[in-house]
């Protein structure tokens, strides 16, 4: 047997995942756990969406797309900025391309902006990407420490920047922990990067799920209100329930669109076919009613959660980032290990930052589950309300 071991390059050995493994080797020791771990819509892809992708195969529309996308999705997904951030577009200056997943344009954007030792900065909690995207292009993702309101304002956020840093990488509403900006916290994340010179690339993907208090004048409040000078990234999984189909954009400098393209077109090629030309349909669909179950689910776990804890309330996405109580003596590993003893699943904050204070659950699941789930992380967390100072 050849040694593949060590032939594995130092990018490969430098992604850590045991902490993310750790918990889905436990989880599949559980029978029937209480599964809060899972950063995936509960429920299903709405039949419309369904019918055109079917349709799409149907079409015969399995070949290769043109590497930027299908063009009846470009042109939905351009007719979508233009309504949603009143952009200019099409125009010389702006370019637009579909993506494999956001994770797809993650990826692509930061091997078109990273030289080996050029930085980013990203919010510590941070998506798990974030952190690895560092060690695929040999770039320095540095983190910007958010805690404990997980606010990645521009005044957290200048003093990281220098000669090296190419973009600051905002992630609202977020994830792990729920927080979206304010539209003056944006505008002034916006004035700082036009300032210093650096790109500001901000991923939406949980843009349908901002809760009603967070949104401004009823809309999602993106930077992309304040600038068109930069990237947007946005995606289909989360919001339409097809993590699956791998399907996102990005919007942002034709410059800098062009390069994305021209590594798309080496890698991935260009994102599933029938997936594109099906989604041309996903903006007439009605997001209403699931946003408001998401909302529903919040005040649920903020109302069991927010007196045992000091739980930062979170305002969008699906997700609550809990703060494990000094006073119980555990950091969040050892806490999501009590949990997992109780059958309750959830992923230790480490896995997503350079703390191990907290631990992250999702609220897209099965209502009976997070209600027996939040009840016995109730209990847990209790004990620590209770201990006295
Ligand atoms: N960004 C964030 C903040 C996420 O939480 C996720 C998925 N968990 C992604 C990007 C990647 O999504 P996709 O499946 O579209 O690649």
């Amino acid at each position: 047997m050849l040694k593949v071991q060590d032939m594995l390059s130092e990018r490969t050995r430098a992604i850590d995942v045991s902490g993310i493994r750790r918990v889905f080797e436990l989880g599949a020791k559980l029978k029937d756990p209480i599964n809060l771990s899972i950063g995936q819509p509960d429920f299903p892809v709405p039949e419309e969406l369904k019918q055109a992708v079917i349709k799409a195969i149907d079409e015969d529309r399995n070949g290769y797309t043109l590497t930027q996308g299908a063009p009846e999705l470009l042109e939905k997904v351009s007719a979508r900025l233009v309504s949603d951030l009143g952009w200019n577009l099409p125009s010389d200056e702006t370019g637009v391309m579909i993506t494999s997943g956001t994770s797809g344009a993650l990826l692509l954007s930061a091997m078109a902006l990273l030289d080996p030792g050029d930085e980013a900065i990203i919010p510590d909690p941070w998506f798990v990407i974030y952190a690895a995207l560092g060690n695929m292009t040999g770039g320095r993702m540095v983190p910007c420490d958010t805690y404990p309101d997980f606010r990645m304002t521009a005044e957290r956020v200048e003093p990281l920047i220098n000669d090296r840093t190419k973009y600051v990488l905002l992630n609202s509403p977020s994830n792990p922990a729920g927080a979206v900006l304010n539209p003056g916290e944006l505008r002034d994340l916006v004035e700082l990067c036009r300032r210093r010179g650096v790109l500001l690339v901000s991923d939406e993907i949980y843009d349908a799920f901002t809760c009603s208090e967070a949104l401004s004048d009823g809309r999602f409040p993106s930077p992309g209100h304040y600038t068109q000078d930069m990237l947007i990234i946005r995606g289909f999984g989360k919001t339409y329930g097809c993590t699956g189909w791998r399907l996102g954009y990005a919007a942002g400098p034709a410059a800098l669109i062009r390069q994305m393209a021209k590594l798309q077109q080496y890698t991935f090629v260009c994102a599933p076919s029938m997936a594109q030309v099906g989604m041309a349909a996903a903006f007439d669909v009605d997001l209403s009613e699931r946003a408001r179950i998401y909302e529903r689910r919040r005040d649920r776990v903020v109302e069991m959660l927010g007196d045992v804890t000091g739980l930062v309330r979170p305002q969008g996405a699906f997700y609550a980032f809990v703060p494990v109580s000094p006073k119980l003596g555990l950091s969040g590993t050892e806490f999501v290990e009590r949990s997992l003893a109780r059958n309750v699943l959830a992923i230790p904050g480490a896995v997503f930052s350079q703390r191990d204070t907290h631990f992250r659950i999702s609220y897209a699941a099965p209502e009976e589950k997070l209600e027996q789930g939040l009840e016995i992380l109730r209990e847990l967390l209790a004990a620590g309300a209770a201990a006295g100072p």
